[in-house]
């Protein structure tokens, strides 16, 4: 569901207030909304069963510490995917094709928000696999809540990034200072796009200065637009 024209969000002095109604204007934002109230109204209607107690720390414990390196490989494998011939075979994803146009035009909304098969898939997958993992339904349901929190939290950072809103607070401010490395200066370091524990722990995390800016940071070293 791409539009056919650029959309930006890069007015001068952006509030936040209007840069997340902006957000709320597209399909993925609502998608990912609804998918965490779905969790939450199933994750009350358990506790109101009574089924909850101190193994629901275990996803949220777990899921915290691995949201990093979640990002990290699902940018560095499947985001910046390179596309190839596999026994004559093209291999390449969809959300591939669109991270290259997102480096291409860092600007353009339609290149910002996860793409949706992506999304529905990861989803699918992760309630597949804490399915044969949980004990109980309602250390599911938190594990997914859990999920479904930490995607949305990233859907929203990552746009924010990508807007002429300042940033405010040291938090934001180091997400947003990160992530335009990736986009500017060299785009086979900070692969973490809200945490970066992942580029510390896997070696993608130099000191901005001791980096020479890539000359294919735009393109991915790919001429044509695919
Ligand atoms: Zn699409
Ligand atoms: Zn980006
Ligand atoms: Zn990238």
């Amino acid at each position: 569901m791409i539009g056919a024209k650029p959309n930006y969000a890069r007015e001068r002095g952006l509030t936040l207030a209007r840069a997340f109604a902006i957000w709320l204007r597209e399909l993925q934002p609502k998608v990912l909304i609804a998918h965490l109230l779905g969790w939450l109204g199933y994750r009350a209607y358990l506790l109101g069963q009574g089924d909850w107690g101190a193994q629901d720390l275990i996803p949220l414990v777990l899921l915290l510490a691995l949201h990093p390196f979640g990002e990290w490989i699902i940018h560095v494998f499947i985001l910046h995917h390179r596309p190839r011939k596999v026994l004559g075979l093209r291999w390449d994803y969809h959300a591939a094709r669109m991270h290259r146009l997102h480096h291409r035009d860092p600007w353009d909304l339609r290149f910002v928000l996860m793409p949706l098969p992506i999304m529905v898939l990861g989803s699918l997958a992760g309630a597949a696999l804490f399915w044969l993992l949980a004990p109980t339904p309602g250390v599911w349901a938190t594990a997914m809540l859990v999920t479904a929190a930490i995607m949305l939290y990233y859907e929203w950072i990552h746009f924010l990034t990508h807007t002429s809103y300042r940033p405010r607070g040291r938090l934001y401010r180091r997400q947003w200072r990160l992530h335009r490395l990736h986009h500017f200066k060299n785009e086979t370091y900070w692969m973490g796009v809200t945490r970066h524990l992942g580029d510390v722990v896997l070696g993608t995390f130099p000191e901005p200065a001791e980096v020479d800016p890539s000359k294919t940071a735009r393109t991915l070293g790919f001429d044509d637009q695919s």
